[in-house]
């Protein structure tokens, strides 16, 4: 397909791809607000989801077809989702297993998941969420399929979380207070265990979760001290567990085990106070 392209073609797919977690939120959403019915094409909400859809840009353009998210596909999902809601009773759509599990996630936490919907709305308008597609091969793909508010507001948890000059000044005050910077769930310190290499070394948790994560200033109290494993265990599926909570499953586990933890650490508890 390469040489085609090469030789000034352009490539139009003959068929849509999947619709994306953030694309059905989008569409769920558009749906709950219209009292979980179907919208039709003339609609002017839906001329809107279509819009939103082309702004988030779920795909490349290569891989889309010329009816890509356009208002006929956009308000005939609006109806894959209706009709799979537990009060419709006549015949349903077909649909995919993934509207079924967002409209689940709807209707199991209907205000985080309207908050999310309004972020990557806003967003997408605003143009300050990055619209651009997501790769699956990428290190993250795996949280990010996984995260009910989608991989969008995902990536800009993340993308925040590794600010660098937050890290630091949060480093800087903990270590202020007379802390250290062992992981706040399991007491890892990369200095005592690796020494000089691991001196300075520990990840920033971004403890507020994406559906709540507007724009705004990060409070230093808003952030956690944890190694890189808990860290990747608080963000493998959602809700995630808050440090103490995780703590308390690390403990659970290493009790049963007859194992010890390092005490917890009070550094982070007395600058959030701050
Ligand atoms: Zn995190
Ligand atoms: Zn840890």
């Amino acid at each position: 397909m390469d040489w085609l392209k090469r030789e000034g073609f352009t490539i139009v797919a003959s068929r849509n791809p999947k619709w994306r977690r953030d694309e059905l939120i989008l569409a769920c959403d558009v749906v709950a607000r219209n009292n979980w019915k179907g919208l039709y094409p003339e609609d002017s909400r839906i001329a809107e989801l279509s819009d939103l859809l082309q702004l988030l840009a779920a795909y490349p353009v290569e891989e889309r077809a010329a009816t890509y998210r356009n208002r006929n596909r956009a308000a005939r999902k609006t109806f894959d989702v209706a009709t799979h809601h537990p009060g419709y009773t006549k015949k349903r759509t077909n649909g995919g297993r993934l509207d079924r599990e967002v409209l689940q996630d709807f209707l199991d936490r209907p205000t985080e998941m309207a908050q999310a919907a309004h972020l990557l709305r806003e967003g997408l308008k605003h143009g300050t969420l990055d619209p651009v597609p997501l790769e699956e091969d990428d290190d993250d793909a795996e949280d990010e399929a996984s995260a009910p508010e989608g991989r969008v507001l995902y990536r800009r948890h993340r993308t925040r979380e590794r600010n660098k000059g937050l890290r630091k000044k949060k480093i800087s005050a903990v270590l202020k207070v007379g802390g250290t910077l062992a992981c706040e769930v399991c007491g890892f310190d990369f200095a005592a265990v690796y020494g000089e290499r691991g001196e300075g070394y520990i990840e920033c948790h971004h403890v507020v979760p994406l559906h709540e994560a507007g724009e705004g200033t990060i409070k230093l109290s808003d952030l956690a001290l944890i190694c890189s494993n808990r860290h990747r265990m608080i963000h493998r599926s959602a809700p995630w567990p808050t440090p103490p909570e995780l703590r308390a499953i690390v403990q659970r586990q290493a009790t049963a085990g007859g194992v010890s933890l390092p005490g917890p650490r009070v550094a982070t508890e007395l600058i959030a106070s701050t």
